[in-house]
């Protein structure tokens, strides 16, 4: 069965947010001199990243908002080596990071092949985020002129893996969620959530390290897993 619309999640499925972050953290710290210059690599980044799972899921629930959950990761990165920031500091210490990230920004090499030979399919984005730093994370990287429509949850008030917000994305593009593919690299916000909405949900599991119980998981819940985009068009023919 032909989907005229395929959905991508934007972090870690189209656009190379690990490896932006990474980029970013490590060049933010060099820039910090003493022990956080000098920390190792692996090591931090494993330490942001857990730190940005853990305040941007506080973010989504509603718990905190944009801005807050921005802060505490700053803090949390900072409380090891003794330092304390204030919100302005915070603040500061995070737009200086920020120019690092977007100074990486990049899509996956597999998304604009992808996106080509699925053409004519009509394409968008539901992403869990704020609209204003997702679109523009999407218009830096050059993907604006494929995507029709961006969803992003800090807009409708609702996130993946909640099936409104799947629902919403297929009423924007007017089309059944059942004539809708989405893709994602988080197998439960990402793929189940949209399979439970009704669409088709595929999981991107970009570094294989899908368990065999949730390939299990997958399966029951009729979840086509994919490593590359590269496999997408294949897949959807
Ligand atoms: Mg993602």
């Amino acid at each position: 069965m032909t989907r005229p619309v395929v959905l991508f999640d934007l972090d870690d499925t189209v656009f190379a947010h690990r490896e932006s972050v990474e980029a970013g953290i490590a060049a933010h710290r060099t820039t910090l001199g003493g022990a956080l210059a000098a920390a190792d690599r692996a090591n931090e980044f494993a330490r942001w990243n857990a730190l940005e799972e853990l305040h941007y899921h506080r973010y989504l629930t509603g718990e905190l908002d944009f801005l807050q959950q921005r802060r505490e990761r700053a803090r949390g990165f900072l409380k090891p080596y003794g330092v304390q920031l204030d919100d302005a500091a915070a603040d500061e210490w995070f737009d200086r990071y920020l120019v690092h990230y977007e100074s990486t920004w990049t899509l996956h090499a597999d998304t604009l092949p992808c996106l080509e030979a699925l053409r004519p399919a009509r394409f968008g984005v539901i992403t869990n985020g704020s609209l204003p730093f997702q679109a523009a994370k999407i218009d830096g990287v050059g993907l604006s002129p494929w995507i029709e429509h961006v969803i992003a949850s800090g807009e409708v008030g609702i996130a993946k893996p909640d099936p409104r917000i799947f629902h919403i994305a297929c009423g924007v593009f007017e089309v059944e969620p059942a004539e809708a593919v989405y893709v994602g690299d988080r197998l439960h916000t990402d793929a189940i959530g949209a399979a439970r909405a009704g669409l088709l949900g595929v999981w991107l599991d970009r570094p294989g390290i899908a368990t065999r119980a949730e390939l299990a998981e997958a399966a029951a819940e009729g979840v086509p897993v994919i490593r590359s985009l590269a496999e997408l068009p294949a897949l959807l023919a």
